[in-house]
């Protein structure tokens, strides 16, 4: 079972894909952590993407449409996965599509997990201050910029998966738990 979980920064999609990971034995494909991981071995990859992310701007399509083709390359993605922040465009979202068929390999849910915005500031404010700042794109005036990026390039995907009549939605100010149940019900009924 191959699944999407799309949501503007700090909607849940690492909590849920974790909660996935351990419950369905699938494989989280979080284009973030792998860019984050890029930027941690200083590989060439990784030291172009590094001031993008800290702005909180998109790293370039090609970019992120080659590191997920050759993840889906490695046998392990055979079982399932969970694309986690990935498509973010409609060209991601369009070249995910022509991946998919070329790899014979299907999606078998969209998930949109919906967020109030104001909750969502709130919400990372918390994160940045329990990490200490972990994550250098953890704070208030770049997650601003995170989400009017959602706004812009990532929100269009949506009517993309809709008109392909392949999209769910969740209500992701719910607590954890209820939104991981309303989750495992589209999945279990795909
Ligand atoms: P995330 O952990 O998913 O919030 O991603 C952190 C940062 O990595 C984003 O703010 C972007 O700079 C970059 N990034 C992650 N996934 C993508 C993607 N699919 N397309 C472009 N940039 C991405």
């Amino acid at each position: 079972m191959n699944i999407i979980l799309l949501g503007p920064p700090g909607a849940g999609k690492g909590t849920q894909s974790d909660l996935l990971v351990s419950r369905r034995g699938l494989i989280q494909l979080s284009t973030g952590d792998m860019l984050r991981a890029a930027v941690a071995a200083q590989s060439e990859v990784g030291l172009r993407a590094k001031a993008i992310m800290d702005r909180g701007d998109l790293v370039s399509d090609n970019v992120v449409i080659d590191i997920i083709s050759d993840r889906l390359d490695q046998d392990d993605t055979k079982t399932g996965v969970i694309f986690d922040g990935f498509p973010r465009t409609v060209a991601q979202a369009e070249a995910l599509d022509q991946l998919l068929s070329k790899k014979g390999m299907a999606l078998d849910a969209v998930i949109e997990i919906s967020v109030n915005e104001d909750a969502l500031v709130a919400r990372i404010a918390n994160r940045a201050g329990e990490s200490g700042g972990a994550r250098a794109d953890d704070n208030a005036e770049i997650l601003r910029n995170r989400l009017v990026v959602y706004r812009e390039q990532t929100a269009p995907i949506i009517p993309y998966y809709q008109e392909k009549g392949a999209l769910k939605t969740v209500d992701g100010m719910a607590s954890v738990e209820v939104v991981a149940a309303s989750i495992a019900a589209i999945l279990d009924a795909a």
